[in-house]
This record gives structure tokens, sequence and C-alpha cells, in this order.
């Protein structure tokens, strides 16, 4: 049968070696790999993936040398002992029919310890060491080193390596003015400043022979002030083709650029226009990057011919099956990647062990496992949003019978309100993706019904996901009918021009978004890379122009009663980019409020202490949530077995991570 993706499943030579598709899965470092038992573990998630069929895949960053580490006691590969402890990966990835290749990361000045080395004295905004400068036998000790750490892949039995050359990390400091302040011949001109990646691709080509993937990330866009030109980005790409390169790899931004580039605001395949430029410039496979996370997005950006491969990361984490559904012409049963990071990367830059949002088995294989239930139960799970979603769909799963209730019309809870939200209709995939799985697992769904206690009395287990509802405002003209809540204003309600917003929590934040814009939209991709200041013609160095974005329909004020920066509980790697989008949009951010009342007028309050009346024509109440559980105590007293999770077992720092994690372990235990 024909396929709609003829070139995304199309096979690639590389070398000696043949890929079956031109699916990469990007590095992306999940904390399995310092984790005791960590091997094994991650043997059955590469495992999982390469038997969901993706081309070649790529470990997190390995350090070839202690200096390189990312933090302390991070992975490294620089001895025959840690090469053994990689067998147990590599054979897990082949007996599955895969390929691997291994990523050689030195993190330079990034790295977050007091040793670090960089090629100059120059500290990042993102760390709080400056590094030491390297010597010039400091320099060729480190290329020894790379090519050390690529003998030892290919002994440990990986197919390739890649060099991670972009995102800032060290090879990337050497190659930018921006870090390079050398005067030997690793600084000054291009030339010398491109020696240190070069010298290492040459050298370890010569080490590891022709056969061996040698992949390079490259920079392509830096994104930062005194990045490289684009005239440079092809110099360096032609010299690593000369020096031995299998494949280039695009890189998009380092990691201190204030460009959003893979957030779930940026547009999909929003960068691929910059590997597309270097098409024909050089003779090798091209890999492009960034935001690309359904099958009909990778097979039109390889039809346009913007590359030869797309790197995926994230939407291999959400669904280790996505090659193999798109093999089968089944997109619609992918569980995509909203690009929320809120379990990968969040976690990732917390310590703490990856997984996904929308796929909690993910970097949990070894430990979350369905298994089919010895005595099926009938379980009725109330309230379809991402908690109930989650508990039936894997409840049904190990083989119990599953009812869900669900008062509303549709499917998603809360989630119906998120794919509103300017940047974010990618929630909408997630809801997209449950209901095909709750019709593929028999669940026996109920909308429009909300549920009673004569409806659920005779099950054997009750799951109460009934969510939350809004924290009412304790307030003198709270009740006014310049008042609004969230809930209002996301179902549409008619919103002044002038608008004040008690709460800057994520909502708060979220419902800041949507009042900038009248109609919201999704953006232009020239209107978005105008807005975040992307030289589209790339024709100053690093690409950064002044951002330019529209101009707002309304005047918003954000209040909070605590003191300090609003949104510090957002996420990790996501927050600054909620915070630039509302100040570019001239939202008012007010901390340290004391709210008094609200009239006609507006909204009394203090600010730091000072009396003002904030004049607007509504207050939209974003105050937090409280767990809606009305049904709990009833059936308890009926004498049946009743859980709770997501909202109705605890709103407070409530987020849909939490809510489908709990689900699906819930599930799993009954
Ligand atoms: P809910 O999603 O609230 O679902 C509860 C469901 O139960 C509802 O559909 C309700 O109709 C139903 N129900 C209630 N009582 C009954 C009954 N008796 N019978 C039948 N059905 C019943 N979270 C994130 O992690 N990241 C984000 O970026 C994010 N953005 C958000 C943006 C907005 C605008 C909003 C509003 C929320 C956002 N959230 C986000 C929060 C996230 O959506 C919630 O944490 C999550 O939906 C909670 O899931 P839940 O299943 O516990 O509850
Ligand atoms: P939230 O994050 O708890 O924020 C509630 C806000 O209301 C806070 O700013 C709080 O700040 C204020 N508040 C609390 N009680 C109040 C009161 N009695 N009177 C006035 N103000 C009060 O909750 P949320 O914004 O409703 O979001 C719900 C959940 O959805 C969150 O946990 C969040 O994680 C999730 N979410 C996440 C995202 C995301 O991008 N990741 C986006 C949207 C929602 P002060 O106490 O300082 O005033
Ligand atoms: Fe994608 Fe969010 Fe899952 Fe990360 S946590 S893989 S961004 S859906």
């Amino acid at each position: 049968m024909a396929t709609p993706y003829p070139h995304l499943l199309a096979p690639l030579t590389v070398g000696s070696v043949t890929l079956k598709n031109r699916v990469l899965m990007g590095s992306m470092h999940v904390g399995l790999e310092e984790e005791r038992g960590g091997f094994e573990k991650l043997a059955a998630y590469f495992g999982a993936r390469a038997r969901g069929g993706v081309g070649l895949m790529v470990t997190g960053g390995v350090a070839p040398s202690r200096r390189g580490w990312l933090k302390p006691l991070a992975a490294k590969l620089t001895n025959q002992r840690e090469a053994r402890q990689h067998r147990i990966v590599t054979d897990a990835v082949h007996t599955e029919g895969g390929r691997i290749a291994l990523q050689i990361l030195h993190a330079g000045r990034y790295a977050y310890h007091p040793a670090s080395v960089a090629p100059s004295r120059v500290k990042s905004p993102i760390t709080p060491f400056t590094p030491f400068p390297l010597t010039g036998r400091g320099v060729e000790r480190t290329i020894d080193q790379f090519v050390r750490t690529a003998e030892l892949a290919a002994q440990a039995g990986y197919d390739g390596v890649e060099i991670m050359g972009s995102e800032g990390y060290l090879v990337n400091q050497f190659i930018a003015r921006h870090t390079n302040r050398r005067k030997d011949r690793w600084g000054g001109p291009y030339a010398n400043r491109i020696r240190f990646p070069l010298e290492i691709v040459r050298r370890t080509r010569a080490a590891v022979g022709p056969d061996f993937i040698l992949i390079f990330r490259l920079s392509m866009i830096d994104l930062v002030p005194d990045g490289s030109t684009w005239a440079e980005v092809v110099e360096l790409a032609k010299g690593l083709e000369d020096a031995g390169v299998s494949i280039l790899n695009t890189g998009i931004g380092w990691h201190e650029a204030r460009v959003p580039t893979i957030a779930t605001l940026v547009p999909r395949a929003a960068f691929t226009w910059v590997t597309a430029k270097l098409k024909g410039e050089v003779g090798v496979p091209l890999v492009t990057s960034n935001r690309i996370n359904m099958p009909d997005v990778a097979e039109a950006v390889l039809a346009r011919g913007d590359a030869d491969m797309v790197s995926m990361a994230r939407p291999l984490l959400a669904d280790p099956d996505w090659v193999q559904k798109a093999v089968q012409g089944r997109p619609e049963a992918i569980n995509t990647c909203i690009a929320c990071n809120q379990a990968c990367l969040d976690h990732a830059f917390r310590n703490k062990r990856a997984s996904c949002l929308v796929n909690p088995f993910a970097c949990h294989e070894t430990e979350l496992v369905i298994t089919r239930a010895h005595r099926p139960k009938g379980v009725a799970v109330v309230g379809a949003g991402p908690a109930g979603l989650s508990a039936a769909t894997v409840a049904a799963a190990c083989g119990h019978r599953v009812v869900l209730f669900e008062a509303s019309a549709e499917l998603g809870g809360q989630f119906q309100m998120a794919m509103k939200i300017p940047g974010k209709s990618e929630f909408a995939e997630t809801v997209r993706y449950f209901r095909g799985l709750l019709e593929e697992r028999g669940v026996d769904v109920r909308l429009s019904t909300r549920a009673t206690i004569d409806d659920l009395k005779a099950f054997d287990e009750v799951i109460l996901a009934t969510g939350v509802v809004p924290r009412p405002l304790d307030l003198p003209g709270a009740d006014g009918p310049n008042v609004l809540s969230y809930l209002d204003v996301l179902r549409g309600a008619e919103v002044g021009q002038r608008v004040a917003i008690i709460g800057a929590g994520g909502i708060g934040f979220d419902v800041a978004e949507l009042l900038l814009h009248r109609e919201p939209h999704e953006p232009e991709l020239e209107d978005w890379l105008a807005h975040w200041g992307v030289d589209r013609k790339h024709s100053v160095p690093g690409a950064l122009l002044t951002p330019a974005p529209e101009r707002p329909d309304r005047t918003v004020h954000l209040c909070q009663r605590r003191p300090g920066k609003l949104g510090r509980k957002l996420g990790t790697t996501t927050g600054w980019i909620h915070r630039a989008q509302l100040k570019q949009g001239g939202v008012q951010m007010h901390a340290s409020c004391v709210y008094h009342r609200i009239d006609e007028k507006g909204l009394h309050v203090d600010i730091d202490g000072k009396p003002t009346v904030l004049e607007v024509d509504h207050v939209v109440v974003c105050a937090g949530q409280l767990p809606e559980r009305s049904l709990e105590q009833p059936l308890r007293t009926a004498g049946v077995s009743v859980h709770r999770i997501g909202g109705a077992d605890e709103a407070a720092e409530l987020d849909a991570k939490r809510a489908i994690d709990q689900g699906a372990r819930l599930a799993l235990s009954l």
C-alpha cells in the first residue's frame, strides 16, 4: 500500500550503513545516565524506541572528560570500564534492529561546576561559575579526549558518534567570537576559531575508520550577539565535510539565547528554512530539527527538500511507536509531543529524571509496566480531564471493564480551555490521542453525563477525577458585573479594553496572553520570526535583530499578593518566555498587592504599600482553584471503594503532568 509519507520512510545510506528511514531521535539527557541501575533502564528506553522503528538514535550528551561534565558525576566515557557499561544499551538497540550513536558533549562554560573550562574567561549568563581559559596544551588534550571517547564508543558497540558543536557548548564557544577572545592559533580570525571542531572531526575520523557514523551538530543559527554569520556557517560546514563527517545535524540557538526555539508557542517546523539554506553547499546528508512533531509536518519538510532527515527528540519521548504508527498510516494514534517541556527539559534542568507529561511511561519502562489483571474489575472513572483520561485508558489496557463519565459534552477537562490560549493549540492533540485510545481499548464513554451516587454504587472501584472549581474571590464588589472568572473569559465573555487580572499563576499568565489579542490566532511564521527578532536573511552575526512584537489590543494589569517577580513558579525552561511575551505586550505587572474592593471605577489596591485605583473595565479572577470532591463522602458512606486523582485529589500545585501520571499509576495498582 502506498504510504502518505514516502520521503519520511525512505531508507538513507550513510557510508556503509543503511538507515531504514529518515527519523533521527535527537539527543536528550534524561537523567537515567547517572542513576544507579540506569544502564538497564536506558536499555529498555532506547530498546522501546528502536522497536518502534526509529532510523537512528543519538544518546544524551556524554562528556569526554571530568572538566567537560555538565555537572559533577555526570555521564562521561573515558575508560574501558565505562565503555563496557554501555554494551547493554547498544545490544538492546541492535536486537530490536535499530542504530544508535553516542553524543560527545563537552559543556565548556555551561558546566555547572567550578572547574569548568572554555576558550576564554567569559562567564555564561546561565551558570554561576566563571570558566578557566584552556591553555594551548589544554586545547590539544581536549581534542585527544574527544577522539578517545569516540574510540571507546566504537568499542561499546555504538554505530557512530555525534560531536555536539551547537547550543553554545564548548565546541560552539570556540567557533563564535561571542565567547572566543583568544589570540593564539585557536582564536582571532574565523579560520582559527573553527580549527578546534575541524581538528576534532579530522582526528576522530582517522581514529575510528571510514565506516563509523560521524555526526556533527552544527549551530546553523546562534541567536546570540557576535554569533556566526551565514557565510561562516557555510565555510565551517564545508570544512567539516572535508574533515570527514558523515551527517550534519542542525543546532538552533544557544541555551542562553532569548528567542524561544522549542517551546509550544514556536510554530511547527519553524526553523527548517535554516537547514534548507545549507542544501547544495555540502554533499553529506543534512538533518533538520525543532518543533517537528507529526508525520505530515516531517514529510512536508523533507518533500520540500529542506533536509535529508528530521531530528525529533521529545516526540519520541511522548510516543516510542511514533515511526511505526506512521508506517502503519495511523498518525491519529500518535501521542503527540505538545512541546510543554514540563516533564522533560524542566526535569533535566532540575536534576530530576525526565519523563513526558503526556506519556508518564517514558523513562520508566522497567518500572511502570502494563500487565493484564488476574481479576478484571468494574471501574468507574468520573471526569474526562487529563487525570481521568489517563486512568481510564490504562485501566482498560490492564483488562478492567471501564466506564468513563464526563459531565460536559467534550473530553479533555481543562485542556479544552488551555488549547484556546494563543500558542497552546497543541493541547488539542492530547485530547485527540486519548479519544482514539478510549475507543481502541473499549472504554464505555458517557459524555454529557454528570455521575451521581446511584450511577456509581455498583462499581468495584470508583476513581474521582472530577477536577477543580475556581477559588471564589472574597472581596467587596467581587460579585459585581465588571468581575469575570477566567472560565467566563475562556468561554468567550465580552472583555473591555482595560483589564486587571487578580492572580499571576499559570492561568493568570495565560489569560493575560489571551487578552493581548482581540482575535486569538496562530501567527504566520514570518510574523513570528519578526516578533522575536530573528533575521530570516541571516545577514547579521548570530541572526539577531531587534524584536518587533505586535501592538497589543488591550491594557492589561497582572497582580499578585506575593512580593517578588511574577511567574516565579512557571516552568524552568519556559517561564522566561511567558514573562517576555507579556512584557512585549506592555502588560503591567504588580507584586505585593493588597486588594481592597472592586467598584465601577475598577480595582482598589495597595501596591507596595501605596493606595492605587487600577481604572479598568473588567477585573478577571485567576486566584487559583479548589478540589471538586462532592461525590467522595457519599460514596464512602455507601461503602464504595473510592480513589482521588488530579485536581480532585489536590488542587494546589496541580498541573497536567501530575494529573496524567497519577491517573496511570493508580490504574496500574487496581
Ligand atoms: P480537569 O481537567 O479539571 O477535569 C475534570 C473533569 O471532570 C471535567 O471535564 C469536568 O467536567 C468533569 N466532572 C466534574 N464533576 C463531574 C461529575 N460529577 N460527573 C462527570 N464529570 C464530572 N496544565 C499544565 O500542566 N500545563 C499547562 O500549560 C496548562 N495550561 C493551562 C491553561 C489553562 C487556561 C487552564 C484552564 C489550565 C491549564 N493547565 C495546564 C492545568 C491543567 O489543565 C489541569 O491541571 C488539568 O486539566 C487537571 O486535570 P484533572 O483531570 O484533574 O481535572
Ligand atoms: P496558581 O498557579 O496556584 O495561581 C493562583 C494565583 O492566585 C497566584 O498568583 C496567587 O498568588 C493568587 N491567589 C491565590 N489565592 C488568592 C486569593 N484568595 N485572593 C487573591 N489571589 C489569590 O493557580 P492557577 O493559575 O489557577 O493555575 C492552576 C494550575 O494550572 C497551576 O498549578 C498551574 O501549574 C497549571 N497551569 C500551568 C501552566 C503552565 O504554563 N505550565 C499554565 C496554566 C496553568 P498570590 O497568593 O501571590 O496572590
Ligand atoms: Fe513533549 Fe511535554 Fe512530553 Fe516533553 S513533557 S516530551 S515537551 S509533551
